[in-house]
């Protein structure tokens, strides 16, 4: 039984601010409200599952293990800003359809827009898809989540202006969000 409902959230954009390729965890800014939503929508009931595509592990900029690291301490960043701000899981895409890395050279199901992180965490932690919505600042992550059958809120803290990254499925590029924020912390006031 799919009982449980998620806010699934994108990374870069959505918690903290996008400045691209990053390796260190002290150039990592959350936004101000990024742990106090978290505790928020713990308390009203959701599994917070962040999914990230990061295609810096197929260009070769850091390696998986690495990328593990850094999450890991993202993790703690977020507990540091709020004790109360527990992700569920991060799920990563690590791969790219241009690799340099040919090991990660694949058309996968997990980068989005496709719905792979959401299904897989839905499977692992009997999630209600319908009752669960998908935050991101990229069009990719509107899509993601629709495919998902997830309701979606679009967060104008990121990307959001830039145009759709690669990907091999078929979209609609006049998709709209179900929901649009300025920043995270309105997040509270739609859920
Ligand atoms: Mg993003
Ligand atoms: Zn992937």
């Amino acid at each position: 039984m799919s009982t449980n409902k998620a806010v699934f959230l994108d990374k870069d954009g959505v918690l903290n601010i996008d400045i691209g390729i990053s390796k260190e965890i002290s150039e990592t800014k959350l936004f101000e409200h990024s742990g106090g939503v978290i505790s928020y929508l713990r308390e009203k009931g959701y599994k917070i599952i962040v999914v990230t595509n990061q295609p810096i592990v197929a260009r070769g900029i850091v390696s998986e293990n690495e990328l593990k690291i850094f999450l890991s301490e993202f993790e703690k960043l977020l507990k540091s800003q709020n004790e109360n701000a527990l992700i569920d899981k991060i799920y990563y895409c690590p791969h790219h359809p241009n690799a340099n890395i040919l090991e990660y050279r694949i058309n996968c199901d997990c980068r989005k827009p496709k719905a792979g992180m959401l299904l897989k965490a839905a499977d692992e932690f009997k999630i209600n898809l319908n009752e669960s919505f998908m935050v991101g600042d990229r069009v990719s992550d509107i899509i993601a989540g629709k495919n998902a059958g997830c309701k979606t809120v679009f967060c104008k803290t990121g990307k959001h202006l830039e145009k759709m990254i690669e990907t091999d499925i078929k979209y609609n590029l006049d998709i709209k969000a179900d929901f649009e924020i300025t920043e995270i912390g309105d997040l509270k006031k739609l859920l």
